[in-house]
């Protein structure tokens, strides 16, 4: 039996080959031409926003969004344990200090602790939060929205603005995600806080190879940010540059690739939708587990599907998962904690109790937008016949 189920792959059922041969045959296939335009377009279409800049990756996209904040060596950056590390070390690129906050049932930031942190840990001085232990400047606040879900931007934006700390939306897993009601209703993830960031890596809902995607609530930010992305040059001719710039501009050839993705991703939206609603319906009655649901009052693209398994369990998930992998179904456990991790183990970890919960207990399951739904019903089948067999044996 040769069968095998990955977790997330992409899809390029589309003008993707049309694109990215018209691109080679036309010879633009570097930092210049009109597919890196016509994605900014529209991506900035999409998000109702006036500009978007096309960049390498969606770390070079956090980096160069925390450079436009201002955050300086020495500044403090609020930002979330429970995620791609990805999101975080962007923060040292520029030698501030992350400082790690909790999770809430959404696996997002919590609120309530983020403002505790402000009100008890900071003081707010002449529009400056400053941290009372170490006197650092407390600039900006990095909100990943995992797997497609949103954090609760209602209660983070209004905690944002009376501390007066910039927001930048890691929206690298949310392309597509939208409030439908409330205070934000119609606006989309990544285009409510001050930045926000996409990443069309592979296994992304849309996919340039590698790639990213920065926007700003001011459109003279995002301008600013694409020409730090392209070496700050100040003149087409004669080497001008009157900044330190970086090498982080999307190519021409990853771009063709974008614009014929995001020709399919309201399709491709809908497809995970399907395939969601499959596995709740096959994972109604499971006994050990049962699968995430998205924020009320919002439209996820549901990016990923998470499976949180329950106390009952007595082996090791990692067992779990070489077991899924031998009968063809890929699946994965979620991140281990940055703030356990090596580079980051001596930094401030702020009241931690969800996020190691969740870090030990979440399965994710094959989410590609191709998968059929006979291998949706293998792949549950099997998770839930190895998870039931195993705790036979197991006690
Ligand atoms: C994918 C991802 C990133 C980074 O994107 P790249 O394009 O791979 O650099 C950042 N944060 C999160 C939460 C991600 O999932």
């Amino acid at each position: 039996m040769s069968r095998y189920i990955p977790l997330s792959i992409p899809n390029f059922e589309g003008n993707e080959k049309k694109y990215v041969l018209d691109a080679v045959e036309q010879g633009w296939v570097s930092t210049g031409g009109a597919y890196i335009t016509k994605l900014e377009r529209m991506l900035a279409d999409y998000l109702h926003t006036e500009e978007a800049a096309a960049c390498q990756s969606g770390t070079s996209g956090i980096h160069l969004a925390l450079i436009e904040c201002g955050v300086l060596p020495g500044d403090m950056v609020l930002v979330p344990t429970l995620t791609f590390i990805a999101a975080v070390n962007p923060v040292r690129y520029q030698f501030a200090e992350p400082v790690f906050l909790d999770c809430d049932k959404s696996l997002c930031v919590d609120p309530v602790k983020l403002r505790q942190f402000c009100e008890q840990e900071c003081t707010l001085k002449e529009n400056r939060l400053v941290h009372n232990l170490t006197q650092k400047t407390v600039k900006a606040l990095i909100v990943v929205h995992v797997f497609g879900n949103f954090a609760d931007m209602e209660a983070i934006m209004e905690i944002a603005e009376t501390y007066h700390i910039k927001v930048i939306e890691d929206a690298t897993e949310s392309l597509g995600s939208r409030y439908e009601k409330g205070r934000f209703a119609g606006k989309y993830a990544g285009a409510i806080g001050d930045f926000g960031v996409f990443s069309f890596n592979g296994n992304k809902i849309i996919t340039t190879g590698g790639g990213g995607a920065v926007t700003a609530k001011n459109a003279e930010t995002v301008r600013h940010i694409r020409y730090l992305s392209t070496q700050a040059k100040d003149d087409p001719h004669f080497y001008i540059h009157d900044e330190v710039g970086y090498n982080y501009r999307m190519t021409n050839l990853q771009a063709a690739l974008g614009v014929a993705q995001m020709e399919k991703l309201e399709e491709f939206i809908e497809r995970k939708h399907k395939n969601y609603e499959l596995y709740r319906e096959l994972f109604s009655d499971f006994a050990y587990g049962k699968l995430l649901g998205f924020r009320e009052d919002t439209y996820s693209n549901q990016w990923f599907y998470a499976l949180e398994l329950n106390g009952k369990l007595k082996f090791p998930l990692r067992n779990l998962i070489e077991r899924l992998e031998t009968f063809g179904v890929q699946t994965r456990a979620v991140w281990g904690l940055i703030h356990r991790q090596k580079p980051y183990q001596n930094c401030l970890a702020y009241e931690m109790e969800r996020a190691p919960y969740y870090s030990g207990c979440i399965l994710n399951l094959p989410c590609s937008t191709q998968i059929t739904e006979e291998e949706i019903r293998y792949a549950a089948q099997t998770i839930q016949r190895e998870i039931e067999s195993w705790r036979i044996t197991d006690d």
